[in-house]
């Protein structure tokens, strides 16, 4: 069997054209959504991120700003600006980029966003609402693979589904709207015994384990939709050609950036054996994104009584 390869990038391309007519719409109204993006120290990776979130809010006519602190900020300061931001009434979605740098705790701060402009769905507030089947703003990552799935007409009422990780921004929230579609659902993690055992009962499985390839063939049962939402960057030649043989793109990759990124699915393998499967890049990582822009126009509209519409 080859799996059918899902493409997140084009479900994310439509939901964001969903998302910029719902933002035409609002601005008929005279309401343009604002989302304030804060980050704290110069983490490679979330300058990037941040980066991409500010182009695609721009392009969906979306208002963005991002405050740069600096790593030794003071959690003063950094509660003091939380605040500021909620109390702005302009404020539509608030988002504090992770993670933060060391001794500043991620936690209690994202427990002072507003719940109702907490577009990554991190609040214990939304937390509690997903978990008990009434969900606000559900965090983007899960979010966007429940509509890959969804596009994808795999069926969730009744399967078996195993998600690889308990993170709160992503394997428990999945779980939850896994259980809310009414999968039967087991979370694995580190001390998971036999994992692969586990995997192999899925009829569907999420990897998002932060573990480059930990996903072979023999953690996957014949025909299981596979979703890889793992992003990992792999510096080592060896590997790259072990996981990647004869793939010039990714050694080309390598040699030019000095990393390629690898999802936690082993791809090549798992293709054989999967019946659908989500490719790293161009699989999750799109919908992330989008999913942001979504909840920040849903944030808009809910705070002044409007159908959220996308
Ligand atoms: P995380 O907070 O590090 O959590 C990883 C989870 O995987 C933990 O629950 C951990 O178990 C479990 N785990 C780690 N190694 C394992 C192993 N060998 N066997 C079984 N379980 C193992 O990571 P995260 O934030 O959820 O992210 C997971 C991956 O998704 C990362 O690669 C991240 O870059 C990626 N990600 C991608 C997107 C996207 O937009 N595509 C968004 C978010 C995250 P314990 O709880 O026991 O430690």
């Amino acid at each position: 069997m080859t799996a059918t390869i899902l493409d997140g990038a084009a479900v994310a391309a439509a939901m964001r054209e969903r998302v910029t007519a719902r933002v035409r719409q609002l601005v008929a109204l005279g309401v343009v959504p604002r989302l304030e993006v804060i980050l704290v120290g110069d983490h490679p990776a979330s300058q990037v991120y941040v980066a991409s979130k500010g182009k695609a809010c721009e392009k969906a006519g979306i208002r963005s700003a991002t405050h740069r602190l600096a790593a030794a900020t003071r959690a003063a300061e950094l509660a003091g600006l939380i605040a500021g931001l909620n109390a702005d009434a302009d404020v539509d979605g608030i988002l504090l980029q992770m993670p933060l740098p060391p001794p500043l705790d991620g936690r209690t701060f994202l427990d002072l966003i507003d719940p109702a402009r907490d577009v990554d769905g991190f609040h214990p507030t939304n937390v509690g609402l997903l978990h008990q089947g009434r969900p606000a703003f559900v965090p983007c990552t899960p979010a966007g693979v429940l509509e890959l799935l969804r596009v994808a007409s795999v069926p969730l009422e009744g399967c078996r589904a195993v998600v690889l990780g308990r993170s709160e921004i992503v394997g428990k929230p999945m779980a939850a709207l896994l259980l809310a579609r009414h999968a039967t659902v087991t979370v694995c993690h580190s001390r998971t015994r036999d994992l692969a055992a586990v995997c192999r009962e899925a009829d569907v499985l999420v990897a998002a384990a932060g573990r480059p390839a930990l996903v072979t063939a023999d953690f996957v049962k014949p025909g299981a939709a596979v979703v890889d939402v793992g992003v990992n960057r792999v510096e080592d030649a060896a590997t790259v050609a072990r996981l990647y043989p004869g793939d010039e793109e990714r050694r080309t990759q390598l040699a030019v950036k000095g990393y390629t990124l690898v999802g936690d699915v082993d791809f090549n393998s798992v293709r054989e054996v999967a019946g659908a499967l989500t490719p790293v890049p161009g699989g999750v990582g799109p919908l992330t994104i989008a999913g942001l822009l979504a909840n920040t126009v849903a944030a808009a509209c809910r705070r002044r009584g409007l159908e959220t519409g996308a």
